[in-house]
């Protein structure tokens, strides 16, 4: 059976650095998961590695058991996967083959990308080409359960708008307009949801309106004015910075092998003055060194985390709760790396931090739900104060 296949250009160029890897993923602050079916294949494996994989397994939990550094047990001392070495790729678990690729089915249709959680996928954000989009008609022999596929094309075709939105320059308007247009449609397009009045010929209407010139010159009027006052939007920043930070501090910074500069944290949290002027001096370097890193970023975020399957009907799509949590995401990961730009005067490893912020906020459902709570209490879940963080 042919199915449909959409795929993010970085997918094909992906390569795992095993051994050389700063930031692997055979780690046990993630659950690697085994079904069922893989641990009876690896207790039946007639290998004489097999013994040692079993060992290795914690069957319980249905999971690869980790040693004292939180590391896989089946993980080489340099870096390479035990399995792979002495058996075969072939015997690898799903979940472990697959990493960082991201394939998400919607019926006939396959979406294909990877996880910004794997340094190697991160170091794709600081490409300067426009990301592009590939669209094949593949042979698989799965199965697969339909979808509705009226609400698939709805949301596919104003996600299709936003990405050429983000990638165009035919409208010269900025970054951070284009931030407020996405923002725009997303909680317009939420509120009619709630409502239940979202279907396909509101959006077919909308997208109308939103392609107009007028239109999205108006909204970029509206983005303008709320950001032409830097200095204000500066302090709203320091404020999100300090309601967040203990969050982020707590539960992503501490006790994580990378060297963050915790104490530089710290002194931004009591000295706004400060912490605007530091945040400035890295906004210009940011903007020269990594022109198309939000777009990026953006593009990324919208193509993974734009629309989902109902959990109450899986063949319903709908709109996606998750991108206001990758703009916040964002922009901790902006500020971690002002904090280095502000010490060092360059960034090293940025793909690594970048991973492993994401590994914790997107990955880490204890930190993604304190930060919505706070988000809701300093209405920071509104496009208006979204705003700030076009200022990266
Ligand atoms: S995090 Fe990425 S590069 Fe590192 S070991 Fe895992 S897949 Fe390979």
């Amino acid at each position: 059976m042919n199915r449909k296949v959409l795929e993010m250009s970085w997918y094909s160029d992906f390569i795992c650095v095993g051994g050389e890897c700063p930031l692997t993923c055979c780690t046990t602050w993630w659950k690697i998961e085994l079904l069922d079916e893989e641990i009876e294949r690896y207790e039946k494996m007639e290998h004489p590695y097999a013994d040692e994989i079993i060992q290795a397994i914690d069957k319980e939990g249905n999971r690869f058991k980790g040693n004292s550094c939180r590391k896989c047990k089946l993980l080489t001392e340099d870096g390479w996967c035990s399995i792979v070495r002495k058996c075969g790729e072939e015997y690898l678990s799903l979940t472990c083959a697959l990493y960082p690729r991201q394939i998400k089915d919607y019926g006939d249709i396959v979406e294909r990308t990877l996880d910004i959680t794997c340094p190697e996928s991160a170091s794709f954000l600081f490409k300067k080409e426009p990301v592009f989009f590939n669209y094949n008609e593949v042979e698989m022999k799965e199965e697969f359960a339909p979808i509705d596929y009226e609400s698939y094309d709805m949301y596919a075709m104003i996600r299709n708008y936003l990405i050429e939105l983000w990638q165009s320059e035919e409208w010269n308007i900025t970054y951070a307009d284009k931030y407020y247009i996405m923002l725009h449609l997303y909680y317009k397009i939420k509120n009619l949801s709630e409502r239940g009045r979202f279907h396909s010929r509101s959006a077919k209407q909308m997208l109308k309106i939103f392609s107009k010139s007028d239109t999205i010159h108006a909204l970029a009027d509206v983005s303008k004015a709320i950001h032409n006052d830097r200095e204000a939007c500066l302090k709203l920043l320091h404020y999100f910075f300090v309601r967040t930070g203990d969050v982020v501090v707590e539960n992503i910074l501490i006790n994580r092998e990378r060297n963050y500069d915790i104490e530089l944290l710290n002194k931004w949290l009591r000295d706004r003055d400060l912490f605007i002027q530091n945040v400035n001096d890295y906004l210009e370097h940011f903007r020269q060194t990594y022109p198309r890193m939000a777009e990026n970023y953006f593009v990324y975020a919208l193509f993974l985390f734009w629309m989902e399957k109902s959990p109450e009907d899986s063949e319903k799509i709908i709109l996606s709760s998750k991108l206001p949590i990758k703009c916040v995401e964002w922009l901790w990961i902006q500020l971690i790396a002002a904090s280095f730009w502000t010490r060092q005067k360059k960034i090293d490893e940025f793909e690594v931090y970048i991973a492993e912020i994401d590994r914790c906020i997107d990955h880490g459902s204890v930190i993604r739900r304190e930060l919505a709570k706070i988000m809701k209490e300093i209405s920071f879940d509104q496009e208006a104060r979204m705003l700030i963080l076009a200022l990266f």
